[in-house]
């Protein structure tokens, strides 16, 4: 019987039955895995804790033979990440990049750069909290790994770099316009330096979150136009998005906001 090891962050987990659960994760070499633990809220032994949301494990599973669930038979817990429990605005984020996570890696192939962000994105957060910054760090970068990256430096039409400080973006065309393409009917106004700071941004290796500072224009502005891109992806709004914005109503204003 193949038995596969390998670093996984939990997902996603839910009890089935009197004692099994199901749990969806993110491997770090082998993709997006849902399997079943047979026994789990019984045997402590072999599973304890572990099976909870946002807790990076090593898991020993066998792969499905037929159906889509593999057959988890061991995991040794890595770090349960309880400083993601510090607030709730930081819980909430948290819960935020799992789902954002689930629904925007697609599967049956390798993500490794999908978990090394997810990982480098709930380490930051269970040192230092939540903040706007890696809020958009981590949806910038998970924009571009499932190839939904708007169009930053160029126009989205003729491809001419920018050459104005302000220009449309289109959600439709997937990027800002140019004046010679621009419709007076386009979207709204966004600045060059806006883009050209998310453009920055994807520069830095995607586990970086410490280091980099953004305004509260790149903020604002990016934040709309990555939102922009994902509610034209996703089918569904995510579940974790009310929380999110409770959680955000009632934290204290961050002062580099202003
Ligand atoms: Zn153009």
């Amino acid at each position: 019987m193949h038995i596969h090891s390998d670093e996984a962050i939990i997902l996603h987990s839910r009890d089935y039955g009197e004692a099994d659960r199901i749990v969806t994760a993110l491997t770090r070499n082998h993709g997006l895995l849902r399997g079943f633990a047979r026994n789990a809220r019984k045997s402590r032994k072999r599973f304890g804790p572990a099976l909870e949301p946002f807790a990076l494990l090593k898991l020993i599973w066998n792969p499905p033979r037929s159906g889509e669930l593999s057959s988890l038979r061991e995991a040794e817990i890595l770090d349960l990440r309880t400083g993601l429990r510090r607030d709730l605005p930081t819980l909430a984020l948290a819960g935020y990049g799992l789902e954002l996570t689930e629904r925007l890696t697609p599967e049956g192939d390798l993500h490794t750069e999908h978990f090394a962000l997810l990982n480098a994105f709930l380490d930051h957060l269970g040192a230092v909290g939540a903040a706007p910054t890696a809020k958009l760090l981590f949806e910038l970068r998970l924009v571009q790994l499932a190839g939904l990256m708007p169009h930053l430096l160029h126009c989205a039409i003729c491809n001419a770099p920018f050459t104005e400080d302000i220009v449309p973006f289109s959600a439709g065309y997937g990027g800002g316009i140019c004046a010679t393409c621009a419709t007076g009917n386009d979207g709204p106004p966004v600045n060059v330096a806006t883009l050209g700071s998310l453009s920055r941004c994807l520069r830095a290796p995607v586990t970086v979150f410490a280091d980099l500072h953004l305004g509260a224009t790149t903020l604002r502005e990016g934040g709309s136009i990555l939102g922009a891109a994902l509610a034209a992806h996703l089918d569904r709004p995510l579940a974790s998005s009310a929380f999110l914005q409770l959680a955000d109503s009632m934290a204290p204003v961050d002062p580099r906001k202003k």
